[in-house]
């Protein structure tokens, strides 16, 4: 069995803790290596490595910074097909989708390529008399990343990728379910020239969050996971005086509208629904059809399409919809909700309940589930399913659909499909949710927008990537400044005026 290690100062270091999670092959079943949990005590020597390193990085002109991410790229480019088949093997996404999840963080890792642009500042001659001002943007020193296991290639890369750039350095806890590939990128990064210390993983659970919450030398803390899990790092992160931004969960509703091209928003929520086996936080898991003729319709035209979606290991062929969950735990979880549904009244008109695999028996596979006539009461509506299960809630009217995202604790993203462009216009001026779809299932913004939900799924005020980043990873200071040849006024006693 495999030992994994944390990623330190430039290169792997064993667990001292004695503490270790098993990290498990989710279409086998079969546990695959052993993941250290780090201690405070290593925690502490990564971040003591880190800003030591922080203050010659920051000294870096920003353009040798940018080129560090350059190479970064051209390597991740080189090693794609590795990086592919190590997050498939432990998260179960087909290899397709892996290669995605790499592309988005890689995106990302370009955006950053424009650092000395970002972190331009303001320049005002003549301010006063003889007196120039001008801001600038300086990085924090050390800042952390904590990452959920269903994009562990793309969500690091959202954070460090910027952060980086920007000058700081950076500890990445990722998630303890696939630690592999956020290690592999660390490998990567040191080998593109990034100084060691700059990017250091420290694997762990709960015990190193904490850690990391509470370590004064940590200035920012980035965060993406569960809703109860940001709203605690939120709380406690911001009580101990860091900068804080929290991503969370969601629950997607799209609109049909009855002149939707309903073909199109078929292929849309099939492939939204249940790529990645749902286990996308832009994943829509609420369709809202609009009228019952246009309900009646969709059903009719999804049943077909989910009974014939494709489920297997990543290493069946690229024709595979999507794998295995990552656990049994969550498998099961799942699976409960489904069976809630039925019981609460809902009509599960497609069943993957009891799908099973030759061969793959202890995966933790399970088919797609469609269920229609859900009401808002349910425990499928209410909470993240986070599973291979598209809810269809029926809606008399626009308005009475808009009210149903409107009203959902979740704000993280949403669609409609609709030929009105006043129609989407008006939806995408009301509606309170942060990330939004007109005819696009999943409007997830490019790497030079940024990602951000509402409401539950976002804590915090600004998102990840984009402009966003360099701001949340610097911190302004202006400078006021006037020179001996500049007017000289004597003592003022009075608050200095421009009046
Ligand atoms: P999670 O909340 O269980 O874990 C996220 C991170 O928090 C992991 O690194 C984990 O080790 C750590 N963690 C877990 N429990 C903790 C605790 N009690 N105290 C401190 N730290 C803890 O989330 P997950 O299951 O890995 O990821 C799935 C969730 O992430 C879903 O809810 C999904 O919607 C959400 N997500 C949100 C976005 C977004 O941008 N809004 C993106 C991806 C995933």
């Amino acid at each position: 069995m495999q030992e994994l290690t944390h990623f330190i100062g430039g290169k792997h270091v064993k667990g001292q803790s004695g503490r270790f999670a098993d990290v498990y092959n989710p279409a086998t079943g079969e546990v695959q290596a052993k993941v250290p949990l780090a201690s405070n005590a290593e925690l502490d020597e990564a971040v003591a490595i880190a800003a030591k390193a922080q203050v010659g990085w920051a000294a870096t002109n920003p353009q040798r910074r940018a080129r560090v991410l350059m190479k970064f790229v051209e390597l991740l480019h080189r090693d794609m097909d590795k990086l592919a088949e190590a997050l498939s093997r432990e998260h179960g996404k087909t290899i397709p989708d892996a290669k995605g999840d790499v592309m988005r963080g890689l995106e990302v890792a370009e955006f950053s390529f424009g650092a000395p642009h970002h972190l331009k500042g303001e320049f005002t001659e003549g301010a006063g008399p003889g007196i120039d001002m001008y801001s600038m943007r300086q990085p924090l020193g050390v800042v952390a990343g904590i990452t959920p296991f269903n994009f562990p290639a793309m969500i690091p890369m959202w954070k460090f990728c910027p952060a980086i750039a920007a000058g700081n350095a950076f500890i990445l806890k990722p998630s303890e379910r696939d630690p592999s590939v956020p290690i592999m990128l660390a490998e990567l990064m040191s080998e593109a020239g990034a100084p060691d210390g700059i990017l250091s993983v420290v694997n762990g659970d709960k015990g190193v969050v904490d850690a990391i919450l509470d370590h004064p030398e940590i200035m920012a803390i980035g965060f993406v996971g569960s809703t109860p899990i940001a709203e605690y790092i939120y709380a406690r992160g911001c009580g101990n005086g860091k900068r804080v931004q929290c991503f969370g969960g969601a629950k997607n509703h799209m609109i049909i509208m009855p002149d939707a091209d309903m073909d199109q928003a078929v292929d849309a929520l099939v492939g939204a629904g249940f790529g990645a086996a749902g286990e996308r936080c832009m994943a829509i898991s609420v369709a809202v059809p609009v009228g019952e003729k246009t309900a009646d319709l969709l059903i009719e035209k999804l049943t077909p399409r989910v009974e014939a979606l494709k489920i297997g290991p990543y290493t069946a062929g690229n024709d595979i919809d999507f794998g295995p969950l990552v656990t049994r735990e969550a498998r099961d979880r799942v699976l409960g909700l489904v069976n809630s549904g039925v019981e609460q009244g809902a009509k599960l008109v497609v069943d993957g309940r009891d799908f099973k695999l030759q061969g793959y028996e202890n995966g933790n596979f399970m088919g797609g589930c469609l269920f229609d006539n859900v009401t808002r009461d349910m425990d499928i509506y209410q909470q993240e399913i986070f599973g291979p299960v598209l809810s269809v809630v029926r809606a008399p009217s626009y308005e009475e659909a808009l009210r149903y995202p409107m009203e959902n604790q979740y704000g993280n993203g949403t669609a409609i499909f609709t030929r009105d462009g006043d129609t989407a216009r008006d939806f995408a001026s009301r509606i309170n949710v942060g990330m939004v779809g007109i005819n696009v299932p999943l409007p997830v913004p490019l790497a030079y927008h940024t990602f951000g939900g509402w409401k539950k799924s976002g804590f915090g005020d600004l998102n990840q990537h984009g402009p966003d980043a360099f701001r949340f990873y610097t911190r302004t200071k202006t400078v006021t400044s006037r020179w001996p040849s500049g007017t000289k006024e004597g003592a003022d006693f009075a608050m200095p005026t421009m009046g």
